[in-house]
């Protein structure tokens, strides 16, 4: 099996190396990451510029593919024939922060693994939901862990056509997680506010503020499930198609 390891924070995060690490053990592994971060970046396909891709060496020593585009053009380079061995998993992530209800569509972590699902190969997204303001190191090793676990059924058993996965992980060491749960999207409560600061030659410009995002905590949602303490696994699809409105939208005059 070949496994693309790829995440949206940029070829040094530590979520990646971890990421990488857990996937040796299911086959082997290319790792192809942006060279900088792209979080909140959404599914970006860079059309405007040439990609550039150098070889780097991560912390632990390995190989390393870093490229100047964005997750999901990490993805469309390897899939499109970068990499000449055929690739069974693009799998993105460990995100250090959780991606739920509406983040899906600004993750580039999420996005990623769309991009593997636009090329007909199996994606997943992994995301850590670690605590606000949390300093210092972050502990991967659960989600490392569960990341395993995911793709070697992935791997195994195959994804319906169209679908990835977008599993968050709550933030507790391995015994004290209660299991998995499959689940939809729930709703995020977004806080943003419109920041209008001044520059030194009196010329406005501007911040999306505001404090971090909550979201409701509903039973089936992926925010139920973390707050339970359980694996959120999130089966997503591209098909944004509002089926509920077609009917009512025909009754119009057109
Ligand atoms: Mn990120």
């Amino acid at each position: 099996m070949h496994i693309l390891v790829t995440n949206d924070d940029g070829v040094t995060a530590p979520g990646l190396l971890a990421l990488a690490q857990a996937m040796r053990a299911l086959g082997r592994v290319t790792v192809f990451a942006p060279d900088r971060n792209w979080s909140a970046s959404g599914h970006v396909k860079t059309m405007d510029r040439p990609l550039r891709v150098r070889e780097v060496t991560l912390a632990d020593g390995s190989p390393a593919f870093a490229c100047d585009g964005a997750p999901s053009d990490c993805v469309a380079l390897s899939l499109l024939g970068f990499l000449k061995e055929k690739v069974d998993l693009v799998i993105s992530g460990i995100n250090p922060n959780a991606n739920l209800g509406h983040d899906v569509t600004y993750s580039g972590t999420v996005t990623a693994a769309m991009e593997a699902v636009i090329a007909g190969v199996p994606g997943v997204a992994i995301s850590l939901d670690s605590p606000e303001n949390h300093k210092g190191a972050l502990y991967y090793r659960t989600a490392a862990a569960v990341a395993h676990q995911v793709a070697s059924q992935v791997l195994e058993k195959g994804l319906p056509k169209g679908v990835l996965l977008n599993v968050n992980v709550p933030y507790l060491r391995q015994d004290q997680l209660k299991g998995v749960l499959i689940t939809r999207q729930g709703l995020r409560v977004y806080r943003d506010e419109l920041d209008r600061r001044l520059d030194p030659r009196g010329r406005p410009y501007y911040w999306i503020g505001g404090q971090a995002p909550t979201g409701v905590e509903e039973p089936g949602t992926d925010f139920g499930a973390l707050r339970s303490g359980y694996v959120s696994i999130t089966p997503l699809q591209l098909d944004l198609t509002a089926y509920s409105a077609i009917s009512e939208l025909e009754q119009w005059m057109w």
